[in-house]
C-alpha cells in the first residue's frame, strides 16, 4: 500500500540555528528549530530547500538538503559538506540563533517501513543523512527491519555519526559496513576500496530480497546502480537520489 506524500509548505516556515558541530574536517551538521515548535510531516528520505536570507546587502540562496533527523523531532539536522560554494560560504559564518527558511518536504525518495522489510542502504559521504533519518525512525517506532548498510568515506576521520552508528547496530537489526577508500596513516580495522557487487556480495548474501536504497553523489550512485545490475537485483527495488 503506497502512503500519501507529506504536503510540502508552499510558504517558507522559519526556523533558527540551535546548534552547529564541526563533525569532521569537511561536513558541519546544522540542527535547525522551527519557531512554531511544530514537527515537519516527512518521509525518511525526504529533503527541503534551505534559504539564507541577509537584508543588508540583500541577499537569498535557497539550496537542497535531505533531512538526517527523525520525523518524530520538530529540530531537523543536516549533514552540510562545506566546499565554500556560495550558500556554504553564508553557512561558515552563521552562529547559532541566525534564522533559516525551509520549504518542503520534497522528494520521492522515501521510506515506508510497512513496505520494506528488508533492505540494504549504500551512503556516499553525506549521503548518510536520507539513510540516517530512516535508521532513527527504524528505531524510534520498533518497525523491526532487517537493514544491510555499505557507507562509504575518503578517510576514517570523515565517518559521520560514528558513535551513534555503533549505538544503533545494538539497538536494531543494522549490518553496517563502512569502507575507506583511500590510504592514510589514520588506523583502521574495518573494509577498504570503493563499494562494488564483490564487496557487497560478501556481506550481503541475500541482497536480492532486499529493496536497495542508494545516495551520494553522481558518479557514486551510477557506479552503484551498476553493482546491483551485476547483483541481478530487481530494478524496481533500486530507488535512488543523486545530489550532482
Ligand atoms: C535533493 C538534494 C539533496 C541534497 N542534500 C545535500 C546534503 O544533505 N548535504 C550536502 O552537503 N549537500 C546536499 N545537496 C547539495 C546542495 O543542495 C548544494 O548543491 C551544495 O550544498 C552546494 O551549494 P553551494 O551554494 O554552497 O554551492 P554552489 O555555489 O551552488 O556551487 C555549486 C557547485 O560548484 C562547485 N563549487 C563551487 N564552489 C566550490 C569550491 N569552492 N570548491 C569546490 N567546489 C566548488 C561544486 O561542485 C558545487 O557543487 C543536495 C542536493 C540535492 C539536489
Amino acid at each position: 500500500m503506497l502512503m500519501a506524500v507529506p504536503n510540502p509548505s508552499i510558504n517558507k516556515k522559519e526556523y533558527i540555528i540551535t546548534q552547529i558541530v564541526h563533525e569532521t574536517p569537511d561536513v558541519d551538521i546544522f540542527y535547525i528549530t522551527p519557531l512554531d515548535n511544530q514537527p515537519l510531516n516527512f518521509d525518511p528520505g525526504m529533503f527541503v530547500m534551505l534559504t539564507y536570507v541577509s537584508t543588508e546587502p540583500k541577499v537569498e540562496i535557497t539550496r537542497a538538503f535531505s533531512i538526517g533527523s527523525s520525523p518524530t523531532t520538530p529540530v531537523l539536522d543536516f549533514y552540510i559538506h562545506m566546499i565554500h560554494g556560495q550558500l556554504t560560504s553564508k553557512l561558515e559564518n552563521s552562529k547559532i540563533g541566525d534564522k533559516l527558511l525551509v520549504t518542503g518536504p520534497y522528494g520521492q525518495f522515501r521510506f515506508i517501513p510497512s513496505e520494506d522489510k528488508k533492505v540494504l542502504f549504500i551512503a556516499g559521504g553525506t549521503g548518510l543523512a536520507p539513510m540516517m533519518s530512516m535508521l532513527k525512525q527504524i528505531n524510534d517506532q520498533s518497525t523491526g527491519t532487517d537493514v544491510v548498510m555499505f557507507y562509504s568515506v575518503r578517510y576514517p576521520n570523515e565517518i559521520i555519526r560514528k558513535d551513534e552508528l555503533k549505538e544503533l547496530e545494538s539497538k536494531i537489526k543494522l549490518k553496517n559496513i563502512i569502507t575507506v577508500t583511500r590510504e592514510s596513516d589514520l588506523p583502521w580495522n574495518g573494509e577498504r576500496g570503493r563499494i562494488n557487487s564483490e564487496m557487497i556480495r560478501k556481506h550481503c548474501e541475500d541482497c536480492r530480497e532486499r529493496t536497495v536504497y542508494i545516495c551520494g553523489p553522481l558518479e557514486f550512485v551510477k557506479a552503484m546502480k551498476q553493482a546491483t545490475q551485476e547483483l541481478g537485483i530487481n530494478n524496481v527495488k533500486v530507488k535512488a537520489d543523486v545530489w550532482g
